[in-house]
């Protein structure tokens, strides 16, 4: 990642809020288990009925991001973190892609 790049994660940070997961759903509970996510502000990222689970992400901000400052030890960051890029993540509203269109 550039300096500009750097600089745009610094004052985005959407990458900092959420958690992934792929949950297993008995198949007759589809419905109720999608709605409880939802109230609880998960976006359903896949649905696979079918296969019985689905992958949500969870609202879940990271205790070293700050709204004011962004991340707070971006440079110490953990090595996941300098491997992710938003913007090959097609679930992140990532705004280094927001700003191509
Ligand atoms: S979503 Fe994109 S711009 Fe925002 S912090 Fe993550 S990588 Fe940076
Ligand atoms: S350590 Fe920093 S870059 Fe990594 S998720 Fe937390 S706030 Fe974001």
């Amino acid at each position: 990642m550039n300096e500009k790049g750097q600089q745009e994660c610094l004052k985005c940070g959407e990458c900092c809020k959420w958690l992934t997961f792929s949950v297993s759903i008995p198949p007759n509970m589809f419905a109720r288990y999608l709605n409880y996510y939802k109230t609880h502000g998960c976006r359903i990222i896949k649905v696979k009925k079918d296969q019985g689970h689905i992958a949500l992400m969870v609202p879940s901000v990271c205790h070293k991001y700050s709204f004011g400052q962004g991340c707070v030890v971006y440079n110490d960051r953990p090595q996941l973190c300098r491997l992710y890029d938003g913007r090959n993540d097609p679930n992140i509203r990532c705004q280094m892609n927001e700003e191509k269109t």
